[in-house]
């Protein structure tokens, strides 16, 4: 006797096909389970077992294989609960109801409940691309839905098994297209809170719309935090397409809210300085995904930037260079997207308050150079601007400078992002951040005075070559904000002034 199931396995952050065999045959009654389980995959045979005995579904006294097929994937999760129970109860009842046009995909709790599994969102996905009904938990509903499946949500493993007898009826749950368009931000931040700060929000604005990753360096207590959590709110919203791969990533770490289960807003995660490197990167026994893949489309904050730990920083290269994160694992390659806005914070000295007017800096010159060292090499080299936060002198609060809020900026991000898009339209670069050197060339060349501002800058204060170009890039996105084709003088200048760190101390 030999039933097929279909399941699903994730691997990165989609979802793979797999079938689950299950057959009988004479020999020593057993219960084997073949095919590379990992983990709770490994478990499902016993919860599966169970939820059979407390369903009053007795197993032939048979020699019984269940196969994961294809045998070389690695298959994990416990949503093959259901789709082993559903295969065991077929031969042990010698039922012969048709499973053929079902995606099965969901826990077993001994008593026969059905349990909620990560990543129902790409499970869904997967179904519906296979045109292929999807059978889950009921908490499980909202999120399978989205996936714009047909989806038939169950409480427990009996009703499940009377509707493929045909014994109990349902309609599938389907999402309509107004309930898709629903699109409601719950950030409620705004850029108009941080008071005084002008230069600040301009470089933030700048560094979102031409996606220079950024660094801000500033003593404690001058709202460095403040502002990195309002930068989601100027990058422009996400497409579609970006919904559908975030969505998928938080769903696949199970980190949807079950009740609004999808991600509109561009995500900001902040880790902490003592973050190890698998929970930054992703990786580790379960293969999941890690901070950077969380801030994918979205910012990652790096705070107290100086404290990380070197490998954990030295991890970031890849990502910062191709968008993507490969971890290697025992013998199979995972890859996640990691493409996010980089944005740390540093003090300017050890004690916090080098250039402080409030307090009194107390570390040596020897000590700021270390300090500083810390946060340079590869990592640096790839953060385009440096600004310093200064401490806000509330007499100058009543500034009549107009203030930037959250909506002017986006605006501002967004209008310059359709410049780049255009520019770069035959090219393999969207943002001007991406130019090498050959790019530079062609879209930021300089007039004769801009040449001699530039010069005099690297004269007077020893910039690198490295810092050179960055200077240039910075500049062009100054120019776009500004509606200028050619990089002028004025642009130049203010990009130099994004350059802190390369100041003496
Ligand atoms: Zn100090």
């Amino acid at each position: 006797m030999f039933k097929r199931i279909k399941g699903a396995t994730i691997s990165g952050i989609e979802a793979i096909p797999i079938d689950i065999e299950v057959d009988a045959t004479r020999g020593i009654p057993s219960l084997n389970i073949i095919g590379l389980a990992q983990g709770a995959a490994k478990e499902s045979k016993d919860r599966a077992v169970h939820c059979l005995a407390n369903s009053g579904i007795k197993l032939p006294p048979k020699k019984i294989t269940i196969s994961l097929a294809p045998a070389d994937i690695k298959k994990s999760g416990s949503g093959f609960d259901l789709p082993i129970a559903i295969g065991l109860t077929s031969i042990a009842l010698g039922l012969n109801f048709d499973t053929n046009q079902f995606m099965f995909a969901a826990e077993l709790s001994l008593d026969g409940r059905l349990k909620p599994i990560r990543g129902v969102f790409p499970i869904g996905v997967l179904a519906k691309n296979n045109g292929l009904k999807l059978i889950i938990s009921k908490e499980n509903a909202k999120e399978a839905i989205l996936s714009k499946a047909l989806v038939y949500p169950f409480e427990h493993f009996l009703e499940v098994l009377s509707f493929l007898k045909g014994e109990l009826k349902r309609e599938a749950k389907i999402i309509s297209v107004e309930q898709l368009h629903e699109r409601e931000s719950i950030n409620q931040l705004d850029f108009s809170d941080v008071k005084g700060q002008y230069k600040v929000k301009r470089a933030v604005m700048i560094a979102s719309a031409g996606f220079h990753n950024l660094l801000m360096v500033g003593s404690p207590g001058v709202g460095k935090s403040m502002i990195a959590k309002r930068i989601p709110t100027v990058l422009p919203d996400m497409t579609d397409e970006e919904v559908l791969e975030t969505t998928k990533i938080y769903s696949v770490c199970g980190l949807l809210n079950q009740d609004n289960p999808i991600i509109l807003d561009k995500p900001f995660r902040a880790p902490h300085s003592g973050s190890s490197d698998v929970s930054l990167i992703g990786g580790g026994v379960n293969a999941m995904p890690g901070e950077i893949t969380l801030a994918h489309n979205g910012v990652l904050f790096l705070d107290e930037f100086p404290e990380f730990k070197r490998n954990v920083i030295e991890s970031l290269r890849q990502p910062l260079e191709d968008g993507v994160i490969t971890i290697s694992r025992a013998n199979a390659k995972i890859t996640y997207p990691a493409r996010f806005l980089l944005v740390a914070a540093a003090n300017p000295c050890p004690c916090g308050y080098y250039g402080s007017k409030k307090r009194e800096c107390t570390c040596s010159v020897a000590q700021i150079k270390k300090y500083r060292n810390k946060i340079s090499g590869p990592i640096l080299d790839r953060i385009d601007i440096q600004v310093n936060v200064p401490e806000v002198d509330y007499e100058k609060l009543s500034d009549d400078r107009v203030d930037l809020d959250s909506k002017t900026m986006k605006e501002t991000v967004q209008r310059v992002m359709n410049i780049q898009r255009e520019r770069f339209k035959n090219e393999k670069i969207n943002y001007n951040s991406q130019m090498n050197e050959q790019h530079l060339r062609e879209y930021c060349r300089l007039d004769s005075d801009s040449h001699a501002v530039l010069k005099m800058a690297v004269d007077r204060f020893g910039f690198s070559a490295r810092s050179y170009s960055k200077i240039l890039k910075i500049a062009r996105t100054i120019a776009d904000i500004d509606e200028s084709d050619n990089v002028l003088p004025r642009h130049i200048k203010e990009a130099i002034s994004y350059r802190a760190l390369d100041w003496d101390v």
